[in-house]
């Protein structure tokens, strides 16, 4: 057997080595006369004949000794080239093949449905292939999510097909659709949909550009690019740090498994964090779908929803999710690790019930997940203790100011002064860090739960984070326990002092029905901040709601003029959010105005 006389170069670079089916891929349309895979295959002496029955079983996935010799002497590689094309290259550092034999098709399968390996299928990304035409090796595995060549979201699906793309025969131990054909490199090589496209021999490829298919930029999301990075360097480095102890890269990625299913079990939307628009709404979604799912099957036995078995194949869910895990397994200690997990505990708590214990079974959580469930399940540390009255910062009894006194959101000059230099280097938005203080005032006072003591703030009704676990995990692991408390029971102190104190609670029962600037004090602020005339009822409902958390020390949101009904609520957010972006600077002045009389009258 004679070496091909043209070889293209090889892949190398940040996103990692080429795919071997990518490769041969390439190598055949690198021939003088292109030629179909199984022709390729069989001058290269992987298989004896040009049939595409006699395709290796796991096709991709690794080679017999002698098809690797063979192979490599005919493409002029050395036998770590080739090798690194191979999914075999990651066993033991991104997957686990153990099991695995290309001579038995059987345990192809079998390892296929027990691991996230990403067997049959690959997502891509569009402007590599346009540079280089190769897929890259590590697009197969499930916590590739993002291109960070290009800070871009992988796609996964193909627009024309619909079908995952680098699609595979599943059932026919991984060989490609075509292997007949000639590949093209960069078009989808899957079938068409049934229906489109003939059976047997007049079936064609989808054949799309997907070079060209549109995808959705991660540039200005560097949480999301951060986290694919710590993962692919996790990998390189087959070892990474979870709550302060080295695991290898297995381990890491278990946990990481065992979290993503874990989130699409039991978190809400938002719960994960900050991500981009279309990522939070492709989540938000798919937390719908499951939650009517979930209803739809209450009561059955043997429910269909089981996260833990089937890879997560959207990259914009594990965009949604995957940051949040890496942040949670880089907490220094278990506290950190423990406090993470314990919105997601309350959660699946509120599914499962006490079955809720179960989860370290079915979601296989180990090590530092599966202590964290256990001491999220353990009862609390007591608020009095920690914060309250009883921690050394309090006076030892509660504290006997009025609740009626604390606004919605801790005063703005207070926390930028006493606390948010303690929040520095957390990613808890401001909005949630002043409800979750102004919640802790209010439990100085006494014996009331969160829920009593939202409640006691007014914001009944109004869904929002007000726990304050995350914010005591920050100090926890900040130090900044201490400095937090002080700062806590001197605003106490100031309120049990002689005053003035405003009345809270009796303003906004007063701007209960606000939800609109009247015409002509709106027509007095346009005029003076020089707008052209405007009728729009948007603008004089959105500087009531900013008015009214501006006198209120409160949060435009939770205004009646964009809250009174539920179903429009996010609707008008947005609306509002362009207001804020695009006209308040212009209108603040006189808007301040505005405030300050009401706040006379
Ligand atoms: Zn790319
Ligand atoms: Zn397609």
């Amino acid at each position: 057997m004679r070496p091909f006389s043209s070889v293209p170069s090889l892949l190398g670079g940040p996103e990692g080595p080429e795919s071997f089916a990518s490769f041969v891929d390439r190598l055949s349309a690198h021939q003088l006369v292109p030629v179909p895979i199984t022709t390729l295959l069989s001058r290269a002496g992987v298989i004896a004949h040009d049939r595409h029955d006699l395709l290796p079983a796991g096709y991709g996935l690794d080679l017999m000794p002698e098809q690797r010799a063979s192979f490599a002497h005919a493409c002029r590689l050395d036998s770590g080239e080739l090798g690194a094309m191979l999914l075999r290259s990651l066993d033991g550092t991104a997957v686990n093949l153990s099991g695995l034999d290309v001579t038995d098709p059987n345990s192809v399968r079998v390892v296929g449905h027990r691991e996230w390996a990403g067997f049959a299928g690959s997502s891509c990304c569009p402007a590599c292939l346009a540079d280089t035409r190769g897929w890259r090796l590590r697009w197969k595995l499930w916590t590739s999510f993002a291109c960070l060549t290009h800070g871009t979201l992988l796609v996964d699906v193909c627009p024309r097909c619909e079908r995952r793309t680098g699609g595979y025969r599943a059932e026919r131990s991984n060989a490609p659709r075509f292997a007949t054909h000639v590949p093209r490199p960069g078009f989808c090589a899957n079938s068409l949909p049934v229906g489109v496209n003939l059976r047997g021999r007049g079936a064609r490829p989808c054949g799309e550009d997907l070079r060209q298919v549109p995808t959705l930029d991660l540039s200005g999301a560097p949480r999301l690019l951060d986290a694919q990075r710590a993962v692919n360097g996790v990998i390189a480095m087959r070892v990474a740090r979870v709550a302060g102890q080295a695991v290898s890269s297995l381990t890491y990625l278990g946990h990481l498994r065992s979290l993503m299913a874990l989130a699409l079990h039991a978190a809400q939307p938002g719960d994960p964090g900050e991500v981009p628009d279309p990522i939070a709404r492709a989540f938000s979604q798919s937390c719908e779908d499951r939650d009517d799912r979930r209803a739809s099957e209450a009561g059955v036995r043997g429910t269909a929803l089981h996260p833990y078995k089937g890879a997560p194949n959207d990259t914009r869910l594990v965009a949604a999710i995957l940051p949040w895990a890496v942040e949670l397994l880089a907490s220094p200690d278990q506290e950190g690790v423990t406090e993470g997990l314990r919105p997601l505990v309350e959660r699946s708590k509120g599914i499962r019930g006490s079955a809720v214990r179960g989860a370290a079974r079915d979601f296989h959580l180990r090590g530092p997940l599966e202590v964290a469930l256990d001491q999220a399940l353990a009862p609390r540390a007591l608020f009095h203790r920690t914060m309250g009255h009883m921690a050394p910062a309090g006076t030892g009894s509660y504290r006997t100011f009025e609740t009626r006194h604390v606004p919605h959101l801790i005063w703005q000059e207070d926390f930028e002064r006493d606390f948010r230099p303690l929040l520095e280097g957390s990613n808890i938005g401001d909005t949630a860090a002043r409800v979750a203080i102004s919640v802790a005032l209010v439990r100085l006072t006494g014996k009331h739960t969160v829920p009593a003591s939202i409640g006691l703030l007014g914001l009944e009704g109004h869904s929002l984070g007000a726990s304050l676990n995350p914010l005591v995990m920050h100090l926890g692991k900040t130090g900044g326990k201490d400095a937090f408390q002080a700062a806590l029971h001197a605003l106490a102190t100031r309120l049990e002092g002689p005053g003035p104190h405003r009345d809270y609670r009796a303003a906004q029962e007063a701007l209960r029905d606000f939800v609109a600037l009247d015409v002509e004090t709106w027509e007095r602020c346009r005029m003076a901040a020089g707008m052209k005339p405007n009728k729009s009822a948007g603008l004089r409902r959105n500087t009531a709601a900013w008015v009214w958390a501006t006198v209120l020390s409160s949060d435009p949101y939770f205004s009646p003029a964009l809250s009174a009904d539920p179903g429009k609520q996010e609707a008008l957010r947005e609306v509002y959010r362009r207001f804020e972006r695009e006209q308040l600077s212009r209108l603040r002045e006189v808007l301040g105005e505005v405030v300050r009389g009401m706040e006379m009258g």
